[in-house]
């Protein structure tokens, strides 16, 4: 599956992620699917990290049920979530695959691993607890 997002979308994600370092990042994404399945993220939600780590993050509930009525009340579909990684590679680490119950979901990782070259990702994953197939999806900034 094809994922767009605008690059004042990505920019704002960065600017987040950068402000929270040393802890994790965390937000929604969402918007419209176009014809051909392409997702196109129309909304990014920066959210609190309440765990403040810098290797777990959960989305506060109260932000993340106000995001979701923001979501219905602009026609948007929920299309996933996304959060930074301030040390390490933008892929899922082992508990982010545990935590990815829902295959029909996009997650995005955005890695500030290296400072002056940032690397958005996004997955999807599959499968049940004991094996998750993790795949990585084509990705267009606009
Ligand atoms: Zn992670």
């Amino acid at each position: 599956m094809k994922i767009i997002l605008r690059r004042e979308d990505y920019n704002r994600m960065y600017e987040h992620a950068k402000a929270n370092v040393p802890e994790e990042a965390c937000g929604l994404i969402a918007g419209k699917e176009l014809e051909d399945g392409t997702r196109k993220i129309t909304k990014v939600y920066l959210l609190e990290n309440i765990d403040h780590s810098n290797e777990h993050f959960s989305i506060d509930p109260k932000e993340h049920l106000a995001a979701i009525k923001n979501m219905r009340a602009n026609g948007l579909l929920p299309f996933g979530n996304w959060h930074s990684h301030p040390e390490t590679p933008s892929r899922p680490s082992e508990e982010d695959k545990r935590l990815a119950n829902d295959s029909r979901a996009t997650y995005m990782i955005f890695s500030l691993e290296h400072e002056d070259e940032p690397v958005l990702n996004a997955f999807h994953i599959e499968g049940n607890d004991g094996e998750r197939t993790v795949r990585k999806e084509e990705l267009e900034i606009i």
